[in-house]
């Protein structure tokens, strides 16, 4: 039996409906080079996605190799109450160094869910032991998306995700978040002044008074399709947060190391969260590991004797685990000795343009996107009306096929085709990943 047919038999891949399976079986990677996966029969696929946005440097990368091995045969993991070691505490003093200002304690977890979940449940706890125990609720924008688990799937606002299980879900208060495509206000992301905050302040007006925290992706909404808004609307967010003693979470799991042409995203704005997540481009795709970045504020409100029953008694087996801190560390080292994130800018207006001349002229193109090295283009039947094509037709998931034979991972979010390759891309990539995607495109839609 050959290894795709095994595969069916045994495993259930995630956010997949298996019967697709049986028309597209599995593709058996059997090794990986910078932006490059390699199937068991040879077959070459540009991994444009950085593998669901987590790889940062490519695969296989040559120092992050040598520091995960290095570090294997040193200590491979141990219980992370009351027992440390060297690369988590250089991983936290040198995140220190590079992350917003007033983010100086570290809380480890294993994956972006449970670092959300974390995030949420510290909040809750801060209020409850500061005063505050009516401030029960969280805030979070429409087409958010922050993890699988019930409380992160909670504040996740794409329906694709949670409708099934809303009896299970906390009760949100959901915010009308930017729409910058289709904006109510008919204004432009580039000049306006996030008009569309309004929604928000509405909310907090009315909802303030019993929410702990307001949870947010900055700058990118990433899975509801790579939507992009303005640093101003982080701005607004902050200042009301701060009007009204709520806690600003930030994920930045999907944003952070560089995304979105700045270490992080928030940085672009100029703010500091309460508590900021990472995981993915974090180990550079390489370990699941995640944080909660939070400040000394709010680490004090849980410092007590032991008997004042302060502490956060929250754990996770795997955290801290030596190897994803090794290989996080080793992340940090290439991104700044390897000019890393300059580089990148320098080919984002390249990767921009190609996309843009290549693609804009296409009628079924309605919008064209991007920030650091993502590039989105949001797929439409009428473009003039900006109206969706039905989800039932999977338009998207048939360029995402064609293009599979054509040597290129473009996995789409619905009728958006994008770009999130790992940072390393050079332009020649560039060139051949963008040309199959217009290919793909004229095929599908002529
Ligand atoms: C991927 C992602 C998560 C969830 O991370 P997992 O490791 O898949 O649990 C949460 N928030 C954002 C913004 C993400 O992109």
């Amino acid at each position: 039996m050959n290894l795709a047919r095994k595969d069916i038999e045994h495993i259930w891949h995630p956010c997949s409906q298996m019967k697709d399976y049986e028309e597209l079986p599995p593709i058996i990677i059997d090794h990986a080079q910078g932006i490059y996966l390699y199937d068991i029969y040879g077959n070459r696929y540009a991994d444009v996605v950085s593998s669901w946005w987590c790889n940062l440097l490519g695969h296989c990368n040559r120092r992050i190799n040598n520091a995960v091995k290095k570090q294997l045969d040193q200590l491979e993991h141990v219980i992370f109450a009351n027992f440390s070691h060297r690369p988590a505490i250089e991983l936290c003093e040198r995140l220190t160094g590079i992350l917003p200002a007033g983010l100086t304690k570290f809380f480890f977890t294993d994956n972006g869910s449970s670092a959300v979940e974390a995030a949420l449940k510290m909040s809750f706890q801060y209020h409850h032991q500061t005063g505050s125990p009516q401030k029960t609720r969280f805030m979070a924008l429409s087409d958010a998306y922050h993890g699988e688990t019930v409380g992160a799937l909670s504040v996740s606002g794409v329906d694709l995700y949670s409708q099934m299980y809303k009896p299970l879900l906390l009760d949100i208060i959901r915010v009308d978040g930017p729409d910058c495509y289709r904006c109510r206000y008919g204004k432009h992301r580039e000049s306006c002044n996030a008009e569309c905050f309004l929604a928000a302040e509405q909310a907090f007006a009315e909802h303030a008074h019993e929410v702990c925290a307001f949870i947010a992706e900055p700058l990118v909404q990433a899975a509801a399709g790579m939507k992009m808004y303005p640093p101003a609307y982080l701005r607004k967010l902050r200042q009301a947060c701060d009007h009204y003693q709520v806690h600003l979470i930030a994920d930045e799991i999907a944003t952070g190391f560089g995304r979105t042409g700045s270490m992080f995203a928030c940085d672009q704005a100029g703010i500091s969260p309460d508590m900021l997540c990472l995981s993915k481009g974090l180990t550079g795709g390489y370990m699941p590991m995640a944080l909660v970045v939070t400040t000394q504020t709010l680490y004090d409100a849980f410092y007590d004797d032991y008997s004042a029953g302060k502490a956060f008694l929250h754990s996770h087996t795997y955290s801290g685990n030596p190897l994803a801190c090794a290989a996080a560390n080793a992340v940090l080292s290439i991104m700044q000795e390897e000019k890393i994130l300059e580089k990148a800018n320098e080919n984002a207006g390249y990767f921009h343009r190609l996309v843009h001349e290549t693609l804009s002229s296409h009628p079924h193109v309605g919008d064209i996107r991007s920030t650091g090295l993502i590039n989105a283009i949001e797929l439409v039947a009428d473009r003039s009306g900006k109206k969706s094509f039905s989800a039932k037709q999977r338009i998207g998931y048939q360029i995402y096929k064609k293009a599979l034979k054509k040597g290129v991972l473009l996995r789409p979010l619905g009728d958006v085709l994008y770009f999130n390759p790992p940072l390393v891309i050079n332009r020649g990539e560039m060139d051949f990943v963008v040309s199959v995607c217009h290919e793909c495109l004229q095929e599908v839609l002529g």
